[in-house]
């Protein structure tokens, strides 16, 4: 579906998104490439300092993407420590979302452990947390009960629950109260996706410090860029050291460049990205107030235009931080079919997302099948983010949501 709806097929009058960079990012990284510095430097330091003092965490850690992030978040919690033995018999697992991007699923088969998918609340696509209570409860007795939580597939003969790994789902906060309850009462580790949601705040508390670790993600699409990036947040001091490790390259504090202690990868954030970065966390506030604004134009015009719902926004999120404009259709609309009308209108849309359970190399190892996760299918189904930005204009939003009129 996504190769139909390619970008390079047509020249659209507006685009997907569109990042905000102003010439103070530019002075930023053009002032790094004076200096010898171009990774590991002043700039990640000074970048991390300032996510520590904005997040209130202990712990900043930059990284190369929110795939690297959540990667070493898995690490760090031990999940698949001990899978690669040989003989192994222990798959271990994690409750999470299959609605949402795949790598905060993917993370979790790097290291041969396994998704325990739960579905999702309907008005938001986030993780339903009674859901996760049940699985976690029928999980950890075992027998009959947790059986029909698991795969049909992929599944050694054992299995240990380890974490779960809620995701803040286009930048609305996952129902964290609820979530952390069960943890504790399982002790499980909670691992929050937070790379939609960076200034997302649920209950006031702000969305990505609410469990053991939270990551952040910079691609250009997201509040803030660094172009590649992410940033994990912890309290936790020893997870904090592990990450840093792993990183870079598994070097130990007083391990030489040539030493390295721990299995580890190059998930650096260079010179230039921080320093792009640092000035995109600046501006933060700004950037998301934009962001609100377009969302705004969206809700008001949508709501003459029947059919179609703008997202819907719940008690427990006390801030909204805008990162796609999803919405979605009646039942009874054909979603593929009105974005191909939009697209020959000039105007880019995208279905979001497509369940993870149902991608193909999911359904082969894992033996997932239509049916499984019917609210996320559903959403899977019904649901289109048009184009989105804190620097659209209010005229492209009106040209948006005429074609979208015109496309019903
Ligand atoms: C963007 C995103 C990520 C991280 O993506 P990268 O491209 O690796 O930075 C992870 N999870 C979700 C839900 C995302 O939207």
């Amino acid at each position: 579906m996504e190769v139909s709806l390619s970008q390079n097929t047509v020249t659209f009058q507006v685009p997907m998104s569109s990042p905000d960079v102003s010439d103070a990012e530019r002075e930023a990284v053009a002032a790094v490439l004076r200096t010898p510095n171009l990774s590991m430097g002043p700039e990640i330091s000074a970048f991390e300092r300032a996510f520590e003092a904005y997040s209130g965490a202990r712990h900043a850690i930059g990284v190369s993407s929110g795939t690297a992030g959540l990667h070493l978040c898995v690490r760090a919690a031990g999940i698949g420590a001990g899978s690669h033995l040989p003989g192994n018999q222990t798959t271990d697992l994690a409750i999470t979302t299959p609605f949402s991007f795949v790598a905060s699923t993917n993370v979790l088969l790097f290291e041969h452990a396994a998704p325990v998918f739960v579905d999702v609340d309907p008005l938001t696509g986030n993780i339903d947390p009674a859901l996760v209570q049940a699985a976690a409860n029928d999980l950890l007795e075992g027998g009959q009960a947790a059986k029909r939580w698991l795969p049909r597939l992929g599944i050694a003969e054992n299995y240990a629950l380890k974490a779960i790994l809620p995701v803040d789902v286009f930048g609305q906060p996952a129902d964290m109260d609820a979530i952390l309850t069960t943890a504790r009462q399982y002790r499980l580790a909670v691992i929050e996706d937070s790379c939609e949601a960076l200034g997302a705040a649920y209950k006031g508390r702000l969305a990505g410090t609410l469990g053991d670790c939270g990551v952040y993600a910079f691609y250009p699409n997201k509040q803030i860029t660094t172009g590649e990036g992410a940033i994990i947040v912890t309290n936790d001091d020893h997870a904090a050291g592990m990450m840093r490790a792993l990183r870079n390259q598994g070097r130990a504090p007083g391990d030489t460049w040539l030493q390295h202690t721990h299995l580890g990868y190059n998930y650096r954030l260079d010179e230039m990205s921080a320093a792009l970065g640092r000035v995109q966390l600046s501006r933060l506030e700004e950037l998301l107030a934009r962001r609100e604004r377009v969302a705004g134009w969206y809700g008001e015009r949508l709501a003459e235009i029947p059919g179609v719902r703008a997202p819907e926004v719940v008690a427990s999120t006390t801030r909204m931080s805008w990162f796609v404009y999803v919405v979605r259709f009646d039942p009874g609309i054909d979603r593929d079919a009105v974005a191909a009308r939009l697209e020959a209108q000039g105007i880019p849309a995208r279905p979001y997302f497509l369940p993870i359970h149902l991608q193909p190399y999911m359904v082969e190892r894992f033996g997932f099948r239509p049916g499984d996760y019917p609210v996320t299918e559903d959403l899977g189904k019904r649901s289109l983010a048009l184009p989105f930005s804190g620097v659209m204009s209010e005229a492209q939003v009106e040209l948006v949501c005429r074609s979208l009129q015109k496309s019903l």
